[in-house]
């Protein structure tokens, strides 16, 4: 049976992630409606701005049908960026109307390295990777805190941001932009959605 990856398309860079998932044959639709999002296998969730995609699961009729198929139905998912912070169970400097998703225990500092180093690249050593992976972080969020069960797979200065727990995995870079597919790759063999 083939398996269908979402992309949830609210706002921010979901064509990169959906153009990454394609080139490497994943069967991928863009999301924007309860429908869709039940016909989905996985999903991911991709940089942009939390606050304004916090607002649009809601405006949408998609934050509750979301939050039940994660927990209830361990949907996979794989959230960048502005989709780490959707996908923690704490925002920290977050707007108070702002909702999180809790699909792992993670605290999410958002813009958490300030403001001189708001934007910047690296190359990330990733656990499992034979090559390091380039990271690019764009107003990129701080993780202050992780669960026992979560598995760091990449860290920078000492800090987590590469982080993945049962079939929930959370960057806090933007994997979509490097011309990368592994770590997209990795995810779907995770998840059961492609084959290894
Ligand atoms: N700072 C953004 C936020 O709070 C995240 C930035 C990004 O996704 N590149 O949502």
């Amino acid at each position: 049976m083939s398996r269908t990856v979402g992309v949830l398309a609210l706002q921010g860079a979901f064509a990169a992630h959906i153009a990454i998932l394609r080139s490497i044959g994943a069967d991928t639709v863009e999301v924007r409606t309860a429908e869709q999002l039940a016909s989905v296998d996985g999903l991911v969730l991709p940089g942009g701005e939390s606050t304004t995609m916090s607002m649009l699961l809601e405006r949408f009729g998609l934050l509750e049908p979301l939050r039940s198929r994660i927990h209830d139905n361990q949907l996979p998912v794989f959230g960048t960026c502005a989709g780490m912070i959707l996908l923690a169970d704490e925002i920290l400097d977050g707007r108070a109307d702002q909702h999180c998703l809790k699909a792992l225990p993670l605290s999410a500092r958002r813009n958490g390295y300030g403001r001189q180093l708001a934007s910047f690249e690296t190359d990330i050593e990733v656990s499992g990777l034979d090559e390091p992976f380039h990271g690019i972080f764009i107003r990129a969020p701080i993780v202050e805190r992780i669960g026992d069960a979560v598995e760091v797979l990449a860290e920078v200065d000492g800090q987590p941001v590469l982080c993945r727990h049962e079939g929930v995995t959370v960057a806090s870079f933007h994997p979509e932009l490097s011309g990368d597919s592994r770590l997209h790759r990795r995810w779907l063999i995770d998840a059961g959605l492609i084959e290894a």
